[in-house]
């Protein structure tokens, strides 16, 4: 029996998780936990609301973290899974962008995994797995290019919250669905992936593929190079972390491949900066990427309140990665610190924007 703590368990991954958990035998949950939702529905041993994940943990005593809380709130999590060798089955990449350093060192000292929950993330691990590094070119990410593919700056000036969650392949929560709508989502997936599978920012690609079916690419070295297939639905990778190294059945059917349209192009990084931004981020390394994500954070937010144009949420972003202090991180009193300084910076651009 595999004992899974699932922290944001009333989201959208928490709920598919659910599932996953609930149709194998092998998995139960032995805590949940969400922000301020009740988990009165939820079948868990150990449930909290609000609380403090790591206390929820230290209980616990899982066999696999299973973290889909969304945001920077979800780095404590990350943090306690991978300095105790847990395996931590990672959706939150906001704390691995955030942290990354940080949670490498972690993960060093505690000798444990992460198994990436996010799509494209799973597909590179797939694809990465028995490989040796210099057997390895480059890495593709591939992204619907969201609800807004194909207009430019102009036709973005008053588009509403409800057009940008509007998406066209994917189910998700409000936050990620809007930075898929940015490109601020495959911005953080670089980040993210340059600490996972620890290949430089310029050996990791962005490549357009709108009906979402081909999750990711690695090229190698000889010239091959392997893709990852699949409809898109999150159980699928949710299952394979939580079940690593089996790979346990799932309810989806086949891929058809006679109904697949498969076209890529390259990402519009001039009407989209948040890919550029977050490349500029992840490059300068210390706290820029954590402050990326906090910026990034304090803007979503205020443009699903009404509070910022679209178009200002990279105005947002840039402003406060240009005025705050990146400096190394030494410790997680550093980056919460780093994180809390850059929110209040984007505050300020808020008010000013
Ligand atoms: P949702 O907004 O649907 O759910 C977020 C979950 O986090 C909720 O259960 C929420 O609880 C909980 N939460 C928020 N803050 C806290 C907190 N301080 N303590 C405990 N729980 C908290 O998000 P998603 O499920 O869409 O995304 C979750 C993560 O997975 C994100 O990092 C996202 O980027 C990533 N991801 C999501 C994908 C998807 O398909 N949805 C795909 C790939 C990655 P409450 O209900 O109380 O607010
Ligand atoms: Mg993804």
């Amino acid at each position: 029996m595999k004992r899974v703590a699932l922290l944001g368990a009333t989201g959208s991954i928490g709920r598919q998780a659910i599932e996953i958990v609930e149709s194998h035998p092998e998995l139960e949950l032995c805590a949940a936990a969400s922000g301020s939702t009740p988990l009165d529905d939820v079948d868990a041993p150990l449930k909290d609301v609000g609380g403090d994940l790591t206390d929820l943990l230290e209980r616990a005593r899982p066999d696999v973290v299973l973290n889909a809380v969304v945001g920077f709130a979800g780095v404590h999590a990350t943090l306690w899974a991978l300095e105790r060798g847990v395996d931590l089955a990672l959706a939150n990449k906001e704390s691995l962008v955030a942290a990354g350093e940080l949670a490498l060192a972690a993960r060093e000292r505690g000798g444990g995994r992460i198994l990436p929950v996010d799509s494209e993330h799973s597909a590179l691990f797939q694809c990465l797995e028995g490989r040796e590094p210099e057997q390895v070119d480059t890495l593709v990410v591939t992204g619907s290019g969201g609800p807004f593919r194909g207009r430019g700056r102009a036709e973005l000036e008053d588009v509403t919250p409800e057009q940008a969650l509007a998406h066209p392949t994917w189910r998700m929560g409000r936050k990620i669905t809007v930075d898929s709508a940015t490109l601020a989502n495959k911005g953080l997936e670089v980040i993210e992936a340059h600490f996972l599978f620890g290949v430089d920012y310029e050996r990791i690609e962005v490549a357009i593929q709108p009906t979402s079916i081909v999750h990711a690419l690695v090229r190698f070295r000889d010239g091959a190079a392997l893709a990852h297939l699949g409809y898109p639905d999150m159980r699928v990778p949710i299952s394979y972390a939580l079940t690593y190294p089996e790979r346990a059945a799932t309810p989806l059917r086949p891929l058809d491949l006679t109904s697949l349209t498969l076209e890529f192009s390259p990402p519009d990084t001039d009407t989209f900066p948040m890919l550029a931004l977050a490349r500029a981020a992840g490059r300068q390394g210390g706290s820029a990427p954590c402050v990326y994500n906090a910026a990034n954070e304090v803007a979503v937010a205020a443009f699903l309140d009404g509070r910022l144009p679209f178009l200002g949420i990279p105005e947002v972003v840039g402003e406060t990665l240009a005025a705050a202090d990146t400096d190394p991180v030494r410790d997680l009193n550093d980056l919460v610190d780093a994180d809390r300084a850059a929110r209040a910076v984007a505050e300020g651009a808020l008010a000013a924007a």
